[in-house]
C-alpha cells in the first residue's frame, strides 16, 4: 500500500473546520511581533485540493484550511492539518513516504521509488502515473525547510532535553551518486534531517511540525 492521508482523514478535517473546532491556540507566538497565539483571530477558510491514494489511483478530495491573523501585525498563518504540507497537494504521509525511500536508502532511484509491489500509482483519467521528477521536487520542497527544522528540534530538546536526537542528526550521511551540487547535497540532508525530527515530534507530540509550529513553515 502507498503511503497517504485516507478520505476519512480529510472528512474528519472538514467536520472539525465546520464545527469551529480548529483554533490557533497551540500556536507558537507571531513570529513577527510576538503577540500569543490565543489572541489570533479567525481570518478565511481556504477551500484545499489534496490528492490521495485509493487502491493505487491518485484522486482528489477538498476540505477547508483555516487562515489565522495575527492581531499586532496584520500577519496572516494558514493551520495546516496533521496530514498536510505546506504548498504540497499530495498529503504529508505520501509526500514523506516517498521521500524518505529516497533518502534514507543507499541505492534507490527516482526510477525506484515510485514503485510500490511493483506498479505504480496512476491518475484515474490519464494515461500517466506519479512522475519520479515528482519525487525529486518533494524532497526540494522538505529540504527549503532549514528554520522550521530547528524551531522544530528546539522544542524537542526543551521537552526532553536527553533525546538521543542530535547523535542521529550528527551521523547523516548522504552516498555521494545521490546529488552532483553542494546544494542539492544540502537540500538531501536537510530533508533526511526533517523527517527525522518529524519522527520524534509526532513521538513526542501526537502531532505534525507543520501543524504545531504553522507560525514557523515559512521557507527560510
Ligand atoms: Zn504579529
Amino acid at each position: 500500500m502507498p503511503p497517504t492521508a485516507t478520505l476519512d482523514d480529510i472528512k474528519a478535517h472538514q467536520e472539525r473546520v465546520e464545527k469551529d473546532k480548529i483554533t490557533a491556540d497551540n500556536l507558537p507566538p507571531c513570529p513577527r511581533c510576538f503577540v500569543e497565539s490565543l489572541f489570533f483571530k479567525i481570518h478565511a477558510y481556504r477551500e484545499r485540493r489534496f490528492l490521495i491514494i485509493i487502491e493505487m489511483l491518485i484522486k482528489a478530495a477538498y476540505c477547508s484550511l483555516v487562515r489565522f491573523k495575527c492581531p499586532g501585525c496584520g500577519k496572516t498563518f494558514t493551520h495546516y492539518p496533521d496530514f498536510a504540507i505546506p504548498h504540497k497537494h499530495y498529503t504529508r504521509p505520501t509526500v514523506t513516504g516517498f521521500s524518505a525511500g529516497y533518502v534514507e536508502s543507499d541505492s534507490m532511484t527516482y526510477q525506484q521509488v515510485v514503485m510500490v509491489d511493483s506498479s505504480v500509482p496512476g491518475y484515474p483519467q490519464k494515461d500517466a502515473t506519479l512522475a519520479p521528477s515528482t519525487i525529486h521536487r518533494w524532497i526540494t520542497t522538505i529540504g527549503q525547510f532549514p528554520g522550521t527544522c530547528r524551531a522544530a528540534l528546539r522544542l524537542l530538546l526543551q521537552e526532553n532535553p536527553i533525546t538521543s536526537i542530535c547523535r542521529d542528526l550528527a551521523r547523516l550521511i548522504i552516498p555521494q551518486r545521490k546529488y552532483k551540487t553542494n546544494h542539492r547535497k544540502k537540500q538531501l540532508i536537510c530533508c533526511r534531517q526533517l523527517l527525522i525530527i518529524e519522527a520524534f515530534f509526532q513521538a513526542t507530540f501526537k502531532t505534525s511540525i507543520f501543524t504545531k509550529l504553522a507560525t514557523r513553515c515559512g521557507f527560510s
